[in-house]
């Protein structure tokens, strides 16, 4: 997502990294799907070097890093209204509205 239109009319956007009001979560249900992804992509880590095929000095670094990619929802918060949008299992978007009516950067973890 590049950007999202919220309800109170700001406009969230993700063009960079490290934005304090967004955060990423592993649904309860897809734990140990992520976690057999990871044991099956070291496994042929593991038998690629057995076969004596070369990989580059980051091949492991990139398998495992990107693994949370498959799995993963993101979730937005606000900045003007405080309401969460996180994201569903289709890839779309539904929000909840914070109690308080404002931003409270609960998602950022300088906070
Ligand atoms: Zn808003």
């Amino acid at each position: 997502m590049s950007k999202l239109g919220c309800e109170c009319g700001y406009v969230i956007r993700d063009n960079t990294d490290d934005l304090p009001h967004k955060a990423s979560f592993i649904p309860d249900k897809l734990d140990y799907q992520m976690l057999d992804e990871i044991k099956t992509r070291i496994e042929n880590y593991k038998e690629k070097l057995n076969l004596g095929e070369k990989v580059y000095d980051d091949y492991l670094f990139d398998l495992i890093s990107t693994v949370d990619l498959k799995f993963r929802k993101d979730i937005y918060e606000c900045i003007n209204c405080g309401r969460l949008w996180l994201q569903t299992a289709s890839g779309n978007f539904i929000s909840y509205l914070s109690e308080t009516g404002k931003y409270e950067a609960i998602l950022d973890v300088d906070n």
